[in-house]
């Protein structure tokens, strides 16, 4: 299967793509993992995106689009993959579609987790705690959480237009959000 993963920060959508790997049995690529990695190597591009991030704003289309053409380039994902954080805006989703084509591997389907804003405020606190990520302070959290409304968003419909998106309630627990999403799949 080849799937896109959408839905804001905070609404689980790790944590889902984490089991989703499992039970699909096909790599889970997240920019944002990947982008931690390179910030943690202290790479050249982990230097460039560290700002952006830390900020809670987007890092440049640019470098991650390379990130993303690098890793989709691997034999692993002949079998299928689980994209989580790519595309966050028109842009990305109009380049993805471009890497894509080229390797003949088209998204076949786009799940769109939806929460309320209360939940992911929550959520996020939680998560700042557990693993002390620089980008969950509050302020970050409701710049991110902005971003998301005014460039990720519009992706979800760039998805319905080409009949793949399928919209999935992210509320309730672990399980039966993953049910949901397997549900939507099958
Ligand atoms: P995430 O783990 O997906 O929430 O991503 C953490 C941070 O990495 C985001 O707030 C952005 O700064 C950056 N990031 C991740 N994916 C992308 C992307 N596709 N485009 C631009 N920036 C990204």
């Amino acid at each position: 299967m080849r799937i896109v993963l959408l839905g804001p920060p905070g609404s689980g959508k790790g944590t889902q793509a984490a089991l989703l790997k499992e039970r699909l049995d096909v790599p889970h690529i997240s920019t944002g993992e990947l982008l931690r990695a390179a910030v943690r190597d202290q790479t050249s591009l982990g230097m460039k995106a560290k700002a952006a991030m830390d900020a809670g704003e987007l890092v440049s289309d640019e470098l991650v689009l390379g990130l993303i053409e690098e890793r989709m380039g691997a034999a692993d994902v002949q079998s299928g993959y689980l994209l989580d954080g790519y595309p966050r805006n028109l842009s990305q989703a109009r380049a993805l579609d471009d890497v894509l084509g080229r390797l003949d591997l088209p998204v076949e389907k786009a799940l769109a987790l939806t929460v309320d804003e209360e939940q992911i405020v929550t959520r996020l606190a939680r998560r700042a705690e557990e693993e002390g990520r620089s980008d969950d302070t509050e302020e970050v959290v409701r710049n991110r959480l902005a971003v998301y409304r005014e460039q990720t968003a519009p992706v979800a419909g760039y998805y319905a237009d080409k009949r793949l998106l399928v919209e999935v309630d992210g509320m309730g627990s672990i399980e039966e959000i993953n049910q949901r999403l397997m549900a939507a799949l099958s």
